[in-house]
């Protein structure tokens, strides 16, 4: 399997760590669409959210809680921040290895395009 994000999670690609612990690894995304745009990805390669089951809520739920913790750290939790997560083709989905994105630091717009 070749995922880019299982790879970036060996260290076997670069990337600028934001956060890690034993089940996610957070980094700052390489193409930035907002001031903050950080992906939360769970170490566990899961293909979409779609291959989920209720054996990975714990993990989905962690991915949320490191979400938050890393909006106050960068300063953008009161201000308000939005968390995406595309799934397959429709969505804009690119990289298909489940994360979270988390974007902040300007206003945001919606209907989402
Ligand atoms: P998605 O379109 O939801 O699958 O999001 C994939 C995201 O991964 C995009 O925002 C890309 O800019 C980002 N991305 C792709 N390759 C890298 C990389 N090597 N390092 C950091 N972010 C990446
Ligand atoms: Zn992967």
């Amino acid at each position: 399997m070749n995922c880019i994000f299982c790879r970036i999670i060996k260290g076997e690609i670069s990337s600028k760590k934001v956060y890690e612990d034993d089940r996610v690894y957070a980094f700052e995304d390489i193409n930035p669409q907002a001031p903050v745009h950080t992906l939360i990805v769970p170490k566990k390669h899961i293909s979409t959210i779609l291959d989920t089951s209720e054996g990975d809520n714990e993990l989905i739920g962690h991915m949320f809680q490191v979400a938050n913790k890393i909006a106050r750290q960068k300063g953008i939790a009161e201000r308000g921040f939005r968390l995406v997560m595309n799934c397959n083709h429709e969505s804009g989905q690119t990289v298909f290895h489940v994360h979270l994105h988390l974007l902040g630091g300007r206003l945001m717009h919606w209907p989402p395009g």
